[in-house]
């Protein structure tokens, strides 16, 4: 528990997003991404802010003292750089959930590293800008989604590589596999998150996916 984690963000609020949305969370954010998403909501913040040690031991007593859960994010915390803190992370500490945030990139092999003896979900955030994306994320999910702790989360900005990945996804029969998909709209800001609901709320009905919102943003807590 003396270990150490270089992280740009440690501090206690609540999931913003997706199955945990609104559970109190420790968010531990890594400051490096192996991507550069153009409407990515935390680029300035991976750019300008520093990384800080922080002792395991010290994130283990925030757990007990705030009974909070924690939030493993980006950045991406699959990169060479962050995996191996990643791991110590989810399999040294004891916590009630934890939830990883991924684009994909390392996320089998995490997955195969990580003790699932605790509340673990690894929730997957395909990011689709051209017909590549699409052929890559679709074999990331077919190597991990035999896993039930893995969850889908999309970003859907309006693009016709969003929504053709959608169809793909829908086509699943599995009942239990929509139950782990969620929708959410593109917006960095409170308006533009409400005037984009509207399509997304669409797309979930038609595609029988779980709506998101992105309430950290609308609310401003993270
Ligand atoms: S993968 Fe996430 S953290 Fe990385 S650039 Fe894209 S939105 Fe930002």
């Amino acid at each position: 528990m003396n270990k150490e984690v270089r992280l740009i963000e440690n501090f206690v609020s609540w999931q913003g997003e997706g199955p945990d949305s609104g559970r109190t969370m420790i968010i531990l954010r890594f400051k490096t991404c192996n991507l550069k998403c153009p409407w990515c909501d935390t680029s300035v913040k991976m750019r300008i802010s520093a990384e800080a040690p922080y002792k395991l031991s010290d994130i283990q007593r925030t757990i007990l003292d705030r009974k909070a859960g924690i939030l493993i994010t980006g950045g991406e915390p699959t990169v060479k750089k962050h995996f191996n803190e990643t791991v110590s992370l989810l399999n040294e500490l004891r916590y009630p959930i934890a939830n990883v945030e991924s684009n994909g990139h390392n996320l089998r092999e995490l997955i195969s590293e990580v003790d699932l003896s605790q509340s673990v979900k690894f929730i997957y955030s395909p990011k689709i800008f051209n017909s590549e994306d699409i052929d890559k994320s679709i074999e990331i999910l077919e190597q991990i989604k035999g896993y039930d702790r893995v969850y889908v989360k999309v970003v859907y900005d309006g693009s016709d590589y969003v929504y053709e990945f959608l169809k793909i996804l829908s086509k699943e029969e599995d009942l239990l596999w929509n139950q782990r998909i969620w929708l959410m709209p593109e917006g960095t800001n409170r308006v533009d998150l409400i005037k984009n609901s509207e399509k997304t709320f669409d797309l979930c009905e038609k595609f029988k996916f779980n709506f998101s919102s992105r309430s950290h943003i609308i609310f401003g807590f993270i």
